[in-house]
């Protein structure tokens, strides 16, 4: 899975005073087209120096974010990257330019000429990259979740005003009413649904992925995480479960996510009853008919794996 870097450790420990070296990894993101998307090496390491983004752009902030064995990686902080071109062009054509707009266009052309080879790399284009070490797609993901995190963070909810940073936690808080925002992280379970020597297996709908899934969804507020096991699966297949068993849990930062991975029995009928609005297909499979995904970095698949490979999880 992404997270499972051993012996390599991601250690992410808040330290407020850190300041950046050159030596030290930068984390570059910006919103384009859509998506957020990482400035990245085109081949082996991803992450570049601190020195080589100073070089481009004089006069750089840098926020910690965290450490990876002996390599801290910062941020990015201003100049704000964040920015839509296109959105914020749309929006343009109404209404008055945003402050720093154009100053970001710049920056970002800086950057292109000034580090040659570079790009702007999705996160679906980062995690397929078998060139890059293992623990810097790790970084990545949390990079990812942290960027997402701070950039939704820049106001307060409350009342609208610019939030500062906390001084001695990772946090966000409003100098005006003091409503104060840590990093938010959105539990969810994934569930493999056991009938006999059957799996239960889906598909979404709307998504154009070949490989098999499984029951999965996020977890409301006032619920556990066992009744969000049953839900979900009542909800997209009609089925009752019952030996709620908690297999491992994984960060899954690209969507903000903390995964949860149960399996279960189904309890009585075992007839599929699929929400089509939600799956395309729900069904049982025997192991030699259960797909895996392409790379083995999401627990989705190593619960599907492990299945396959006869695992027994009520053991
Ligand atoms: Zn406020």
């Amino acid at each position: 899975m992404v997270h499972e870097i051993a012996p390599h450790r991601l250690i992410n420990h808040y330290d407020p005073d850190k300041t950046a070296r050159p030596e030290d990894r930068a984390v570059l993101f910006r919103r384009h087209e859509g998506y957020s998307k990482m400035l990245a090496r085109p081949q082996g390491e991803l992450f570049p120096r601190v020195g080589e983004i100073g070089a481009v752009l004089p006069g750089a902030v840098w926020r910690y974010l965290f450490t990876v064995d002996e390599e801290d990686y910062y941020m990015l902080e201003e100049p704000d990257l964040t920015g839509d071109t296109r959105a914020v062009a749309e929006e343009m054509a109404s209404e008055p330019a945003r402050p720093g707009t154009e100053a970001a266009a710049d920056h970002v052309q800086g950057i292109e000429e000034g580090l040659p080879g570079f790009a702007w790399q999705r996160m679906s284009q980062l995690r397929a990259r078998a060139d890059a070490p293992r623990e810097q797609i790790y970084a990545a993901f949390t990079a990812m979740h942290l960027f997402t995190w701070y950039r939704a963070s820049r106001y307060c909810g409350s009342c609208g005003t610019r939030m500062v940073h906390h001084s001695t936690e990772r946090a966000m808080k409003c100098p005006a009413c003091g409503n104060t925002v840590y990093p938010r992280l959105m539990p969810a379970v994934i569930v493999g649904v056991v009938n006999g020597d059957k799996l239960l297996v889906t598909k979404y709908s709307n998504r154009p992925v070949r490989h098999y899934a499984l029951v999965a969804g996020f977890t409301e507020i006032g619920e556990t995480l066992e009744e969000t096991v049953a839900r979900e699966v009542m909800e997209e297949t009609g089925l009752r479960v019952c030996d709620i068993t908690y297999y491992k849990s994984q960060p899954w930062g690209i969507a903000q996510d903390i995964l949860a991975g149960f399996y279960c029995r189904v309890d009585g009928s075992d007839r599929i009853r699929r929400d089509d609005g939600e799956l395309a297909v729900a069904k049982w499979a025997a192991p030699e008919e259960i797909e895996l995904q392409e790379d083995d970095l999401s627990l989705t698949n190593e619960m599907m794996k492990r299945f396959k490979e006869g695992f027994d999880p009520f053991l």
